[in-house]
């Protein structure tokens, strides 16, 4: 059995992982964010664990940049951490190998190996909540880049740009295709405005014509996204997380026909496109086998 963390800026979740299936869960509260107080919550639950478990590895997801081989968090924004050793700080305190990695590679690992993805060997995940996160598996090893910062794919600039994305540049993916981006597009062109990205897909339902322009206007910049992903990766699937995916059917017909107006020949079978299966999950089971996957 494993033990899988999945950091985040207010919460440490975690759970013991047993062939895919969390068999017991916990969390903690955060207040002390640094590395020294968050790293004694994880010791904690590892030894409470460990009384009633065999684990044979650990593995945690944080929310930013990780030199994964390093076991060295590079830069938090939502912890201000900058060039954490934390696979070091723990290993003082956990004698099984320990492997510290990005939270959303994690959750692609989580539905690579058990979720959406299961079995495939070239494989992306797009989580689309208030950005977009992703992480890419290509040919059966997950992509890590120079200090494990690659498959930024949030931050891929996909034109010149509209509203300036947290990171500062225009034109990044994820400034169109989030439920930020469409809640800020509807309020832009709508007369009245919604607080959620499920408003927008519930009056395209109804016929909303604001609705029907801004749900276009996000499928053609997915589209020309995840094309650039076919055609530097050429995935076999492309797993859907986060909040928006679940309005998938709602918007798939439309996201499917304009990526068949890019495709950059018809003589390949491109990625299909399918809904992540593992929900929140998706990071501590992930967590726990990023090892695998190294
Ligand atoms: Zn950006």
């Amino acid at each position: 059995m494993r033990l899988g963390f999945d950091l985040g800026g207010t919460n440490l979740a975690y759970g013991i992982v047993d062939e895919g299936k969390i068999i017991e869960k916990g969390s903690v509260k955060l207040t002390d964010l640094s590395p020294e107080a968050i790293s004694n919550h994880m010791t904690k639950a590892y030894v409470e664990l460990k009384e009633k478990y065999t684990i044979t590895a650990v593995g945690i997801g944080v929310p930013g940049i990780v030199s994964q081989l390093d076991g060295i968090v590079v830069k938090c924004v939502n912890l201000n951490w900058v060039m954490v050793p934390l696979a070091e700080l723990l290993k003082e305190h956990i004698e099984v190998p320990i492997v510290v990695g990005n939270d959303a590679n994690a959750a692609c690992i989580g539905e690579v190996a058990f979720g959406g993805m299961k079995g495939y060997h070239d494989a992306i995940l797009l989580t689309l909540g208030t950005g977009l996160g992703g992480g890419v598996v290509a040919g059966g090893k997950l992509l890590l880049g120079h200090q494990g910062a690659g498959t930024e794919i949030g931050h891929m600039i996909i034109s010149s740009g509209e509203a300036t994305c947290n990171c500062g540049n225009k034109g990044c993916f994820e400034t169109y295709v989030s439920a930020t981006a469409l809640i800020r597009k509807y309020n832009e062109l709508g007369t009245t405005h919604v607080q959620d990205a499920k408003s927008v897909f519930d009056r395209l339902e109804n016929g909303d014509d604001v609705a029907v322009e801004v749900v276009d206007w996000f499928c053609e910049h997915f589209a020309t996204g995840i094309v650039n992903l076919y055609n530097i990766f050429a995935p076999e699937v492309i797993a859907l997380g986060g909040g928006v995916a679940k309005a998938f059917p709602k918007f798939e017909a439309r996201l499917l026909h304009a990526i068949s107006n890019r495709l950059f020949t018809n003589d390949l079978t491109y990625g299909k496109i399918v809904e992540a299966e593992l929900g929140n999950d998706a990071g501590i089971i992930g967590a726990a086998y990023l090892a695998d996957y190294q």
